[in-house]
């Protein structure tokens, strides 16, 4: 569509928000085309285009110009796309979709026309690079997701109800972990009432790791049945509306656990909550991470932590900025995990892990649930 203004937005109250948003996204892609060489951008992968159109089926493409924004899709989406996709042209392809492109093309008279080298699969590069009338089909990395670093208002309330919906999961499923329980049953319990809070569903593999399985950072719910004594590493997230959460908590059933998973435990809550406190707008991933980091490499368990202390989240369970060795600073509006954990092979673990959103100085932390040693 061309000439994009104020006036294009609805006075629905309700809506006008996210009108604004997707309005601000769209004006914020066509001023990127320029520095990226194109006069057209093709948009393929799904959480991209969700972002930019408000389009939220399986399948897509937007073709983006300085004044056109054109949504491709087919036949099952034609009614959910021109309701969802406000400032959006839609094209239900019926002659196949390079035809529909070269149509497209022609009306927008584009010749550079960059694609998501990330996303677009070789064999589909193939066949556009043969049946496309463009000049240069150009390879662009990174151009929508560089503007998804920074969450926008919308976006940030989504997160939020998304962080809630995990946080009152946690509390809901704690006396259902008990000796006779599988793994699996907690995971279920956890996901049931994801959906029951209106969530979409889990927003990656639950993890729920006990006794020994929870020194495996990635102890994915298994038949395991949760034994008296057992440390369990509690590790979920929901969607809600295309957004994601992620939390973790590590409890013990049964009893005190014993004195060096203990020391364990604080270790990691002090490394956690220090860079909580600590981290600063403006600091970079690799800052906040030594934060932690040098606090367990302090208590003598530096080997034992071996993944970043954290990552972005937003319409991916991960995505930029990361929190580990990367150089780029935490700003504004970015919304980041906070999880540092020791795990010792044929011991134990422990991960504690908060979703956090830069403020103007300081991090705003969203996950709410306590993080005292909870004993079950
Ligand atoms: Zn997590
Ligand atoms: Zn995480």
């Amino acid at each position: 569509m061309s000439g994009l203004t104020m006036s294009d937005y609805a006075s629905d109250g309700s809506r006008n928000g996210k009108k604004e948003a997707l309005m601000n996204r769209l004006l914020s892609i066509k001023s990127k085309l320029e520095d990226n060489g194109v006069d057209g951008m093709l948009v393929s992968k799904r959480e991209n285009f969700m972002y930019l159109s408000g389009f939220t089926g399986s399948f897509s493409y937007l073709v983006i110009t300085a004044n056109h924004s054109i949504l491709i899709t087919d036949g099952r989406y034609n009614e959910q796309a021109a309701q969802q996709a406000p400032f959006f042209e839609i094209v239900k392809y019926t002659k196949g979709i390079n035809a529909e492109l070269n149509e497209i093309i022609k009306k927008c008279g584009i010749r550079k026309l960059g694609f998501e080298s990330l996303h677009l699969s070789y064999d589909k590069f193939l066949d556009l690079k043969e049946k496309l009338e463009v000049e240069e089909l150009k390879p662009l990395k990174n151009v929508v997701e560089s503007l998804r670093v920074v969450k926008d208002e919308e976006e940030i309330n989504l997160i939020r109800t998304a962080v809630r919906i995990a946080d009152e999961a946690f509390s809901h499923v704690l006396p259902y972990i008990k000796p006779g329980v599988s793994e699996l049953e907690v995971a279920a319990g956890l996901e049931y009432f994801v959906k029951k809070r209106g969530g979409e569903g889990a927003s990656f593999k639950t993890i729920v790791a006990s006794g020994k399985r929870s020194s495996m950072a990635h102890g994915v719910a298994s038949e395991k049945l949760i034994e008296d004594g057992d440390p369990v590493v509690l590790d979920f997230g929901a969607v809600y509306r295309g957004y994601c959460s992620d939390m973790t908590r590590t409890v013990f059933v049964g009893r005190k656990p014993c004195a060096k998973m203990e020391e364990i435990y604080n270790t990691v809550l002090t490394a956690q909550v220090e860079a909580l406190k600590r981290a600063r707008r403006g600091m970079t991933g690799k800052e906040i991470d030594s934060i932690a980091r040098e606090i367990i490499k302090g208590a003598g368990y530096g080997d034992n932590f071996g993944h970043g202390l954290g990552h972005g989240v937003g319409l991916e369970i991960h995505e930029d900025p990361s929190v580990a060795s990367s150089e780029t600073a935490i700003e504004k509006g970015m919304v980041v995990t906070i999880e540092p954990g020791i795990y010792i092979e044929g011991f134990g673990g422990v991960r504690i892990e908060d979703m956090i959103v830069m403020g103007d100085d300081e991090p705003i932390v969203l996950t709410a649930s306590p993080k005292d040693m909870i004993i079950l």
